[in-house]
């Protein structure tokens, strides 16, 4: 087991079925994530015992940085974990502060046709550890501290949804990384089980959906996922997820020339969320060189921005970071694969 997918509540019922008092699961947290000390050797305040007995049961593995782009503040990592495989994460430092994507999964299933994670398929999901030392790795390189945590990187979180929270659990708990649940943000294509599921769950976390259609003929060319939950299914689960949580949710909707951008597109998108506490992110579309679409210009995007406006629906625009270091999803990936 690796020790930093443990939380402390796991590392207290460690340390009591192994006889020894529960608050040592705190001085281990203090070290892993207060002192960033990353072996048991160092850290002094441990009996000779404990050390010992830590270190046969739990492992320090932590991710190599394959590569590192720079570009205006953002930063784009590949990793590779302890079997290989390659993930990648973006940093982003936004005027509030650093703000990290971090992936989920080994390669997507989801099959949306636009996004460059998908051309790998799931190899496997990433473990709690393998998300947090995505946050600690970049840390420690860069020297700074991350405040907000999206999961927009490779991978659909709600299909890896134990191992995700898991993962949320740990680094919000005031004694590690301490990141606030309104800080951290699941983004889901729509699995619609597991929105109800998420609903239940007790941290304030942001959700957001990628929508990206305003009905089910155009969502269903561009998102297989609609094939298994149609758009009026995840607008079902979405209004029960607002009544319930009283959490606004997001609506995310990528640019697509010609495929979702018109100012009809915009005006079908307002009546299907109206009256639902939300907001819409469109979402300039980061073109691929694998990937046939094409990103709806300036002035589109303004005009679809405009109609949702005039509909009295929250919008913005996101801030496209780093096109130049393949940002899309996945791009740093695939590009890596053809490099070498
Ligand atoms: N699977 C999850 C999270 C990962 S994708 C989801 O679907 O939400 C994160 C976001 O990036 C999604 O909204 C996704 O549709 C979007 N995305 C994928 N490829 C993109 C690209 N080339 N340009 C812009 N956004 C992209």
């Amino acid at each position: 087991m690796n020790i930093y997918g443990q939380t402390i509540k796991d590392l207290e019922n460690y340390f009591l079925n192994n006889n020894m008092k529960p608050f040592k699961a705190k001085q281990v947290y203090e070290w892993l994530y207060q002192k960033r000390v990353n072996d048991f050797h160092s850290m002094h305040n441990l009996s000779k015992e404990t050390i010992q007995l830590l270190n046969s049961d739990y492992k320090f593995d932590k991710l190599k940085i394959l590569k590192k782009l720079k570009d205006i503040d953002v930063y784009k990592y590949l990793f590779e974990l302890s079997d290989k495989n390659k993930i990648e994460a973006v940093l982003m430092n936004h005027d509030y502060g650093f703000s990290l994507c971090i992936s989920t999964q080994v390669g997507c299933n989801m099959g949306c046709r636009f996004c460059e994670s998908g051309r790998l398929k799931k190899v496997r999901n990433l473990l709690p550890h393998e998300m947090v030392l995505q946050i600690l790795e970049i840390e420690q390189d860069l020297n700074i501290r991350i405040s907000h945590i999206v999961l927009m990187g490779i991978g659909e979180p709600f299909d890896n949804y134990d191992n995700v929270i898991k993962f949320i659990d740990i680094i919000n708990d005031p004694k590690s990384l301490a990141i606030g649940s309104r800080h951290i943000t699941i983004s889901t294509c729509g699995i619609v089980p597991k929105i109800k599921e998420f609903m239940n769950y007790d941290k304030q976390v942001n959700l957001a959906i990628s929508l990206h259609a305003p009905n089910n003929e155009i969502r269903n060319k561009i998102m297989n996922i609609n094939k298994a939950y149609p758009i009026e299914e995840v607008i079902k689960a979405v209004k029960e997820y607002v009544d319930k949580t009283h959490r606004r949710i997001t609506f995310e909707y990528i640019m697509l020339k010609g495929i979702n951008d018109s100012v009809e597109n915009a005006n079908q998108l307002a009546q299907l969320i109206r009256n639902i506490n939300c907001y819409v992110n469109l979402i300039p579309y980061n073109e691929t060189s694998h990937i046939e679409y094409k990103k709806t210009n300036k002035e589109g995007i303004l005009k679809f921005y405009d109609a949702l406006k005039k509909a009295k629906i929250n919008v913005t625009i996101r801030r496209e970071f780093g096109s130049k270091v393949s940002a899309a999803c996945g791009q740093l990936r695939s590009n890596y694969e053809e490099d070498i």
